[in-house]
């Protein structure tokens, strides 16, 4: 067991350990946990939260699983890592086979990568290096949607949002790719050809340079938290066809059921060329990511100029990382996760609705286990923080966001707490305004 956390430790922390999206001069504050178990955290000053959060969107299964645990333990005892490089192992082995036979159709080869941000580095390379290989070296920029989300690394920040994707910094040294605007909000809304039309026109004036069309599909996270519509899915796939352009679906936060589908494709039927997945694939365990593609890819990459895919991380296929992602996935796959994910849907709907009454909120929507509510004005995150886990709930928003997406193995109870929390806190902060 780890030693308790001393106010010394928090003061070291404070002044030299960096958090995400903090500042080193007046850093917010942290809240220190000791341990987690099914839906709680369990902070260090006694407090038990329930988490709203699932880690960003990670810990399907919860805190402290017990198949998890001795997935994790057996394969310590085999071996935590080898190189991926000449060696290869059961746990990535039988990963990788469920990985093909779960996910959308077509896809059928897998790169293992370190995390979110690097599998969407892969794909655009792989799309890229795609292209390559057929003698198109033009088709090198990307096509994508505004209000998107793609991770932290170069590669993947010059395809969030230049606006909302934290990004904006950097636009003078990334790479300049073109963004459609986004979707209209709402998952159920009728067709609306304006979208389409727009995203159509850049493909039409632009296709020869574009080498693919990346974006969320259905659920916008990071850069907005917004949900879009199937249709609009189904016609951007069609179109990438028409244009020759590859469709890199980045499900890293929708993929393992979290939007009702086991990956958001599916509800616009649809195939993507490159498919990222991370985040629940461990379930929130360590830190994982692959991105698939089809064998047609694969085998142009492989057969230009460099003979192979040009990548490949020291922890690539990392053994312990890929026995607990099995345990993960063969846990969803016998658990009844699509009637816990509606229920939460349900529940989400329900217990955010009266959010919708309050002045200060703009909208409130909600797709499978996610629930957003939107305020007009951005929240001030240190007090709103402070005053969710006073209500014994972990909810983490960002700017005008206060969002969920809680454990699929969320009790009706927990939920309604959580809910109950967002109200309350979200009222009173309205009336402290
Ligand atoms: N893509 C999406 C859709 C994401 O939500 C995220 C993480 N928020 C990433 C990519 C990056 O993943 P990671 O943080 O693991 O690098």
């Amino acid at each position: 067991m780890p030693h308790p956390i001393s106010d010394d430790d928090l003061r070291f922390d404070q002044q030299h350990i960096w958090h995400p999206y903090t500042s080193m001069i007046d850093p917010l504050p942290t809240y220190p946990v000791d341990s987690a178990d099914g839906v709680y955290l369990q902070l260090s000053d006694g407090r038990r939260l329930i988490d709203g959060m699932s880690s960003w969107w990670s810990t399907i299964h919860g805190y402290n699983h017990p198949t998890l645990n001795a997935a994790a333990s057996e394969q310590l005892e085999a071996m935590s890592h080898v190189m991926f490089g000449g060696l290869t192992h059961q746990p990535a082995i039988s990963l990788s086979r469920k990985l093909v036979e779960m996910s959308p159709e077509g896809l059928d080869k897998v790169f293992l990568a370190d995390s979110g941000s690097v599998s969407v580095e892969v794909a655009i390379k792989m799309a890229i290096q795609y292209w390559q290989a057929r003698g198109q070296s033009d088709k090198c920029r990307l096509l994508t949607i505004r209000n998107g989300y793609h991770g932290d690394t170069f590669g993947a920040m010059a395809v969030c949002d230049p606006v909302n994707g934290m990004h904006e910094l950097f636009s003078g040294v990334l790479p300049q790719h073109l963004f459609a605007p986004a979707p209209h909000l709402g998952f159920d809304g009728s067709d609306n050809d304006e979208d389409i039309a727009a995203l159509e026109t850049l493909m039409e004036q632009n296709h020869q340079q574009l080498a693919a069309l990346i974006l969320e599909p259905i659920v916008q996270g990071a850069g907005g938290m917004r949900f879009y519509r199937p249709d609009y899915l189904q016609r951007a796939r069609e179109l990438c066809d028409r244009y020759n352009l590859l469709l890199i679906a980045d499900e890293i936060a929708t993929g393992f059921g979290r939007s009702g589908k086991l990956f958001a494709c599916e509800h616009a039927d649809i195939s993507p060329d490159i498919l990222c997945l991370g985040k629940a694939l461990t379930g929130g365990y360590m830190t994982l990511a692959a991105t698939l593609t089809s064998t047609e890819i694969a085998e142009t990459i492989s057969s230009g100029g460099a003979g192979c895919f040009m990548h490949g991380p020291t922890f690539m296929g990392n053994p312990l990382a890929c026995s607990v992602a099995n345990a993960s996935l063969e846990l969803l796959q016998s658990d009844p996760w699509q009637p816990r994910v509606e229920r939460i849907e349900a529940g989400l709907q329900q217990g955010l609705a009266p959010c919708a009454e309050l002045d200060s909120v703009a909208d409130v929507r909600v797709l499978g286990a996610i629930g957003v509510v939107e305020m007009k004005q951005p929240v001030q995150m240190a007090s709103i923080q402070r005053a969710f886990v006073d209500q014994g709930v972990w909810v983490r928003p960002f700017g005008k966001l206060v969002y969920v997406m809680p454990p699929f193995i969320i009790s009706p109870e927990q939920l309604e707490q959580l809910t109950q929390a967002i109200h309350r806190v979200i009222s009173t902060q309205q009336d402290t305004k």
